[in-house]
């Protein structure tokens, strides 16, 4: 199953924790970028017909619907089998959301992070618990269920109870979908930053531990397959049969075509990437320079291992796969790291809370 992804790396703010090449950016830059997307899949040579389709990298629920529905047109394969775009809550209304039908959506999600007053406003996100029940509300009235929650284990001010009335509000919405990452730290976000700086601005001082986080993370495990929502990746948990099909792909080396900044693809045993920065896309193409930044021959038995294995059905383990791979996967195995069911290698409930380091391990091993 092949797909597309669109990127819209423009944002109202440019929240702490957000380590996307997103952003405030003036607005002639976003005509020049939409004008610059438009080319790029104007120019693209489809060698198959895409599945699914996802535009995310910051609110593509800012751009107006006419102009969203102009990218989509450029598109084929619709209607596809899944067509999500990524949203800001208190940026959806009655006209976007049927402008967003009509164009071919049927996937909403929305970057929630908390439910939790205090943890949203040290981050800089605008909206409360009930904008984002009201945005739920005005999906369902335009027929779109298909909705995914985002969630952030690890915020400012966050503790095992606050994250807990989060997990009510999801109970409350009864929302097919729900993603839940662990805070990253890095030098990419400002508040990864101040953390590595051991500062104390964006709330860096009341970040919860490590351990927090993790009990955190577990709570969620639990609590959602109580609501019948199970995990099905590291980081995804849904409804059997409403996990996202687009998602789906990456970990399964299916081919993808990435549009717009810093957007990813992999396609026939290459993966390539575009220019990082909307200013540095935009630039390459009004030069009628390529928007591609870079671009390496895929490792198809260190990919499976290090994508696969975020599945929680885990990867299937090749004799040839053993044999290269055999040290790191009996290391994890006696660390109960990992498991092993037949040909079947997965990781442990303990095994996921450090999958980073263990997913390294396939990488030139
Ligand atoms: S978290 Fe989302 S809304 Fe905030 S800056 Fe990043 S992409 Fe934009």
């Amino acid at each position: 199953m092949a797909g597309v992804y669109l990127s819209f790396p423009f944002c109202a703010q440019k929240c702490t924790y957000c380590n996307f090449a997103s952003g405030v950016f003036p607005s002639d830059l976003e005509e020049r970028y939409l004008d610059a997307l438009g080319n790029e899949i104007r120019a693209h040579q489809w060698r198959w017909t895409p599945e699914t389709v996802y535009i995310g990298g910051g609110s593509p629920s800012r751009l107006e619907v006419e102009k969203l529905a102009g990218l989509l047109e450029m598109v084929p394969g619709r209607p596809w089998k899944e067509a999500t775009i990524e949203a800001a809550p208190g940026e959806i209304d009655a006209r976007k959301t049927a402008g967003w039908r009509e164009a071919g959506i049927s996937r909403v999600s929305l970057g929630v992070q908390s439910f939790v007053q205090n943890e949203l406003s040290r981050t800089g996100r605008r909206h409360t618990a009930h904008t984002v029940a009201a945005d739920v509300r005005m999906l369902r009235e335009h027929a779109i269920e298909n909705i995914n929650l985002d969630l952030i284990a690890g915020l400012p001010h966050q503790n095992i109870a606050s994250f807990a009335e989060s997990l009510d509000w999801i109970e409350r919405l009864d929302v097919p979908h729900v993603s839940v990452y662990m805070l990253e730290v890095d030098q990419d976000s400002r508040l990864g930053r101040e953390l590595l700086d051991s500062g104390s601005k964006y709330g860096a001082s009341s970040v919860p531990s490590e351990d927090e986080i993790v009990a955190m993370y577990q709570f969620a495990v639990e609590r959602l397959a109580h609501l019948g929502i199970y995990r099905y990746e590291i980081s995804n948990f849904a409804r059997p049969g409403s996990e996202s099909l687009h998602n789906l792909k990456y970990w399964r080396l299916d081919p993808y075509i990435g549009f717009g900044a810093d957007a990813h693809s992999h396609d026939a045993g290459v993966r390539w990437r575009n220019a990082g920065t909307a200013a540095a896309y935009v630039a390459r193409s009004e030069r009628g320079r390529t928007v591609v930044a870079d671009r390496t021959f895929a490792i198809p038995q260190e990919e499976k291992f290090f994508v696969g294995l975020r599945l929680a059905g885990g990867v299937h383990l090749e004799p040839a796969e053993w044999e290269r791979f055999e040290a790191p996967i009996v290391r994890f195995l006696d660390q109960g790291l990992l498991e092993r069911e037949g040909d079947m290698l997965r990781f442990t409930g303990q095994g996921i809370l450090y999958s980073n380091e263990v997913l390294q391990e396939f990488i030139h091993a």
